[in-house]
């Protein structure tokens, strides 16, 4: 079976798409933490953080840049938010092809539980 995030990618697998250009897609995160939460990933399958390569620095980068300029458009920029991108096991990885989430618009807490 095709993995999901590359299945959303391709979109053969709806999704609440805010964004895409041919390198990243974000979408709306099916089961919300936050009154925003979003996804941003690249088109490009990577299994996880420990996945990276010097080459995808700059496609990394722009899963930032990405967020933020959603953040800016959903209005939640000035108040503040939360990237978090999980790794395996005892990061709460459960998507093995990584992901920034963009959780915002009420206070959230710290640390992480
Ligand atoms: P993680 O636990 O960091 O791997 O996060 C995976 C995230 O993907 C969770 O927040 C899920 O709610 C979200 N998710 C899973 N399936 C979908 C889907 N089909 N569309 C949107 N978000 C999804
Ligand atoms: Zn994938």
């Amino acid at each position: 079976m095709e993995c999901l995030f590359c299945s959303i990618a391709k979109q053969t697998i709806p999704a609440d798409i805010i964004y895409q250009d041919d390198d990243v897609i974000a979408f709306h995160d099916i089961a919300p933490q936050a009154p925003n939460h979003f996804l941003v990933i690249p088109k490009k399958h990577i299994t996880t953080i420990n996945d990276l390569e010097p080459e995808d620095a700059s496609l990394f980068g722009k899963l930032a840049i990405t967020a933020k300029q959603i953040a800016t458009a959903q209005g939640i920029a000035d108040n503040g938010y939360r990237l978090v991108m999980n790794c395996n096991e005892d990061g709460g990885q459960t998507v093995y092809h990584i992901h920034l989430h963009v959780l915002g618009g009420r206070k959230l807490q710290w640390p992480p539980g």
